[in-house]
């Protein structure tokens, strides 16, 4: 690209700022500081989960904990587990402990409960929490206090022009998978996506308004002629088409309809807007600086953690695809997703976010699936072709291991899947299961959801659910209830299904609510009777369809703060597969 040299000479309206070149440029770095300062409490305040996400995948993994990895170690010998499925080396813990809590912790507790009441709330056609919106509404006033302040838009609108370059960085730190401000949250990076989103809309107005109102001053100053002859004016107009088309090319139908597109042009047009706007004005290259760099980590820790390995596919039915890679032994936890290429026919080009079925098991443990497992429901070109490939082996590409839940330990959980959402809810159950054979002294029940179509729907995960619900059922001091309620009771029952322990099927479609309301019942025997004990802690995580999932959400928020306190806090997970 050619040097953009000085901003263009063209003559000033009378009345326009002289110094906007100097003052403008403070306000974007004041919106810059305010969303550093605010990003650097929030990394502060969730510092414990990023310690203990540390910790525990130091203890697992050691140091191959930062990708997928092989295991090539010789298989150990086989340890004695006998002690442990009988109960003898995990204390039961009782609710009783919970009682003792000091009142500060319990205050703690409760003021914790009603934020996370009031934050936690989705908006049905907003499909964000009130939480979320409030952050929003936060940026876009620091936004506008800063366009506003100290500015005369009317005459001179270059401050909106700059608080589109200081909008560059954030756009760019929130939306790449790799992003260190995730990282730093210890929170997947589709939780972030909603403010990529929002501050990419954002600028699109900012240049709107500064675009705009140029426009405006050169009409009624006499030199509209200006807006065809001058480079700057005509660039200008060029960057604001391109930022123009990113908006238009990712709403959301184009998103849910064409997501190739939209994704192939979204890359490619960023990078006719940097051009564009490079030749508009020479002030954008320090912005883009910050841009790139974000975006060049990411690449390179994807180059770091891409793994190529053998998998075998397995079509359940012509509805499912299992994915198996025998050869990812770790480095990963059950409920994260990877993303997926396969290298066979046309798919290597596309490569697609699938959640893991399973918790790595441990070489010994041959009863266990060794390896990677992830299933694809056919959804539509790429999950169909992957069916029709039929039971074979192919080499895959993985990407990943992103998201997952990060909670602290609970008492109580509660995991609700709809639909194919049930891969998630598996891959957290494999991984409570192995937490508490591996020594978890909290967990003690596990109320397992699936709302789904058909028996022959259930047909898809059945073995795995046989396999979870015995591992659970040989440690007593560990409750599992299996409940899978049908939309339509077509098909036959798969045979497993009566061996799995503990497993109600029916064709109720029961309310979240009445699901949730017996775990937060903590109370105690003592010599006078039932009264309420402290608990420790409930977990919700839910998949699957947006209802099901903002259901969820809003059944948790609704606990009123008293009672989320006795339980001694309820936390819950959302997780979406559409981004
Ligand atoms: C975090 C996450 C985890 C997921 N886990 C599973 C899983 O375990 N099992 C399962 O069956 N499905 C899962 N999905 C959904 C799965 O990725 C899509 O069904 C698949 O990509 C559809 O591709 P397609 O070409 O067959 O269908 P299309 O018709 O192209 O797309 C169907 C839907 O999938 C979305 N989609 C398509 N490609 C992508 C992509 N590359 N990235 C994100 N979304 C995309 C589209 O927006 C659309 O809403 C997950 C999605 C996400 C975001």
């Amino acid at each position: 690209m050619s040097d953009p040299g000085a901003a263009p000479n063209i003559p000033a309206p009378p009345g326009q700022q002289d110094n906007t070149y100097i003052i403008d440029p403070q306000y974007a770095l004041i919106f810059t500081y305010t969303w550093v300062s605010v990003a650097a409490a929030a990394v502060l305040y969730r510092s414990p989960k990023l310690y203990r996400r540390f910790r525990n995948a130091w203890k697992r993994d050691g140091i191959h904990g930062w990708g997928l990895y092989e295991d090539l170690s010789p298989s150990p010998v086989e340890e004695e587990k006998e002690s442990l499925m009988n109960g003898a080396a995990i204390k039961r813990t009782d609710s009783v402990r919970w009682v003792s809590v000091s009142p500060p912790v319990r205050l703690l507790r409760a003021v914790e409960a009603v934020f996370r009441n009031a934050f936690g709330w989705e908006v049905k056609y907003v499909r964000l929490s009130v939480g979320q919106l409030f952050l929003l509404v936060g940026f876009v006033l620091t936004l506008l206090l800063c366009l506003t302040q100290n500015s005369e838009l009317l005459l001179n609108s270059n401050r909106a022009g700059f608080m589109v370059l200081s909008l560059i960085p954030p756009v760019f730190l929130l939306s790449t998978k790799n992003s260190f401000l995730a990282f730093l949250l210890s929170i997947g990076y589709e939780k972030l996506n909603f403010l990529h989103r929002w501050a990419g809309r954002m600028m699109f107005v900012l240049a709107c308004v500064h675009g705009g109102l140029w426009i405006n001053n050169r009409v009624i100053n006499g030199q509209a002629s200006l807006l065809l002859t001058e480079d700057k004016e005509r660039r200008g107009i060029a960057t604001i088409s391109v930022l123009f088309l990113i908006v238009l090319t990712s709403i959301r139908p184009i998103r849910i309809f064409a997501w190739q597109f939209f994704f192939a042009s979204h890359v490619s047009l960023y990078v006719a807007w940097f051009v564009c706007l490079n030749y508009h004005t020479p002030y954008a290259v320090p912005w883009i600086f910050p841009a790139l760099a974000f975006y060049g980590w990411d690449i390179a820790v994807r180059m770091l953690r891409f793994r190529i390995k053998d998998a075998n596919l397995l079509p359940v039915d012509d509805q499912m695809t299992l994915v198996h890679i025998p050869d990812a032994s770790g480095g990963w936890r059950g409920g994260q997703h990877v993303r997926l290429r396969i290298f066979a026919g046309t798919q290597a080009f596309q490569a697609h976010p699938l959640t893991i079925i399973n918790s790595p098991a441990p070489r010994s443990d041959k009863a266990r699936t060794q390896g990677m497992l992830l299933g694809a429901r056919v959804n539509g070109d790429w999950t169909l072709a992957l069916n029709r490939l039929g039971k074979t082996r192919a080499w895959v590409m993985l990407d990943g291991p992103y998201g997952g839940v990060n909670m602290s330990p609970k008492e109580r959980v509660l995991l609700i899947a709809g639909g194919c959402g049930v891969t998630f809810t598996l891959g957290v159950l494999d991984e409570l299961i192995t937490g508490v054979e591996n020594g978890d002294r909290r967990l003690r029940e596990i109320e397992w959801v699936w709302y789904i179509r058909s028996y022959d729907c259930v047909g898809w995960f059945v073995a795995q659910l046989q396999s979870l619900a015995l591992r659970a059922h040989a440690m007593p001091f560990l409750d599992l209830r299996v409940r899978i309620f049908l939309t339509c009771p077509c098909g036959d029952p798969p045979e497993m299904l009566a061996s799995i322990p503990d497993c109600v099927v029916n064709t109720d479609k029961p309310k979240i609510e009445d699901l949730l309301a017996p775990m937060l019942d903590f109370e105690v025997e003592d010599g006078e009777g039932r009264r309420p004990a402290m608990g420790g802690g409930v977990g919700v995580a839910a998949c699957g369809p947006e209802t099901l999932v903002r259901h969820a959400q809003n059944a948790v928020a609704a606990i009123s703060p008293a009672r989320a306190a006795r339980c001694g806090g309820v936390e819950v997970h959302a997780e979406r597969f559409n981004l």
